[in-house]
């Protein structure tokens, strides 16, 4: 059976994540810093130029979809009358916390809690739930909450909707100046800005090495190879990770070595992980010698108009120009393009069951995708986290039909 090869790179990202979560409990532990906890696509530049910690608590509650803790902690937060259909990042995060329970504990000895924030910071360009989320700790711990409504459904991302978006940032800098203590200082939000641009650019080009046949990146190691491109982004050290990590990839495009034995099928994922999954899964395709190499969720940490030059108005256009922004005509002609660029042969989406908002098949995208590419395509239903909504034999069923189907057809 064919397998997934392991890269080298993912020790050291894995190393990453723990000198970084060791990081936040030891200035937890010390107050030596301030801590904003900001939402994945928020406002962390701002916040690291500002001399904060930045903690993400989607990350957190990845870690609780992987480790499969989630789904035991759901019900805490049902029963403070968090619907089971809303976000289950948000739901299992705070049902753990309510148990005191984390998976730092588990992965990193020492740490026994999440690290307490002094502010906590959000951004809506994603989706509301992070509000009521943030919401809730702020409440919780006592702290401010402050945040940036960003849009949805965006078609043009004009120069109107960027400088209200700007505005907001910029309207931030006084209330975190008020937490953190020191004055805003606009030349190391350059060097943030710039850092973080340099992080996007390498992490986008490690993700198109996934173009090259056979591809030496697989979807399912993207998902843990973007750790620090999330909690990262705005670091030298991040930036450094993905260009060693774009060496190893062009290393093994160069001797033309995929990331499985056999790569008969190029297939293209849409949607969030089934984080309790992602080994299940990785091992479900890999046995199928089908190649799932690429994502729109993966490429979510790509913020290619940040801009030192104009931090303001640049951060805004980037969290705006995000593909969990935009209009149903920029992600059908966006999935489109990405299905050339990988040279694609079949597209699944998963539709995850908490979270409407990363998920793109409920008002006929996939069908018009496939109508005009004669790419064919699979739904999965499913969820990020709650493993009460995966059927794993139906899941398993489909995916083998589907690619049964793809054999008949080549
Ligand atoms: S985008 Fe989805 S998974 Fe992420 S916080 Fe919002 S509802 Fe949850």
């Amino acid at each position: 059976m064919t397998s997934r090869k392991v890269l080298d790179t993912a020790r050291d990202m894995g190393q990453y994540m723990a000198d970084y979560y060791y990081e936040l409990d030891r200035i937890a532990k010390t107050g030596e810093k301030k801590i904003a906890w900001c939402t994945s696509v928020g406002p962390a530049e701002l916040l690291r130029a500002m001399g904060f910690a930045v903690y993400f608590p989607e990350t957190h509650s990845a870690m609780l979809g992987t480790s499969r803790m989630a789904t035991d902690y759901i019900p805490y937060a049902t029963a403070l009358g968090y619907s089971p259909e809303v976000c289950s990042y948000m739901t299992a995060d705070i049902g753990a916390f309510l148990q005191g329970v984390t998976p730092l504990s588990k992965a990193f000895k020492g740490i026994e809690s999440i690290p307490r924030p002094d502010v906590v910071v959000f951004n809506t360009n994603q989706c509301r739930d992070v509000q009521d989320w943030f919401g809730w700790y702020a409440k919780r711990f006592n702290v401010p909450i402050i945040g940036i409504h960003g849009n949805v459904g965006v078609k043009d991302v004009s120069e109107s909707v960027v400088s209200a978006v700007a505005s907001q940032i910029e309207d931030l800098i006084a209330p975190l100046e008020e937490v953190s203590g020191t004055k805003f200082d606009i030349d190391r939000l350059r060097e943030v800005v710039g850092l973080s641009r340099e992080c996007s650019d390498t992490w986008k080009a490690v993700l198109e090495e996934a173009a090259a046949v056979p591809s030496p990146l697989t979807f399912f190691d993207g998902c843990t190879l973007m750790g620090p491109a999330v909690v990262g982004r705005g670091t030298q050290i991040a930036v450094d990770l993905y260009k060693k990590l774009l060496n190893e990839l062009k290393e093994k495009t160069a001797s033309g070595e995929g990331a499985l034995e056999s790569e008969r099928f190029r297939i293209y994922w849409d949607g969030m992980p089934v984080w309790g999954r992602l080994g299940a899964h990785s091992k479900l395709f890999a046995g199928l010698d089908a190649n799932v190499l690429a994502s729109t969720y993966c490429s979510s940490w790509i913020f290619t108009a940040l801009d030192k030059a104009d931090p303001f108005m640049s951060m805004a256009r980037a969290y705006t120009e995000l593909f969990i922004v935009r209009s149903e005509e920029y992600k059908e002609a966006y999935i489109k393009e990405k299905a050339d660029l990988y040279k694609i042969d079949a597209m699944i989406y998963h539709d995850s069951r908490t979270c409407p908002n990363n998920t793109n098949c409920r008002y006929g995208l996939s069908k018009r995708i496939e109508d005009k590419t004669g790419v064919p395509s699979l739904i999965i239903d499913g969820d990020l986290n709650d493993l009460r909504c995966i059927s794993d034999e139906q899941t398993k069923t489909k995916v083998e039909a589907f690619i049964e189907q793809l054999e008949e057809n080549a």
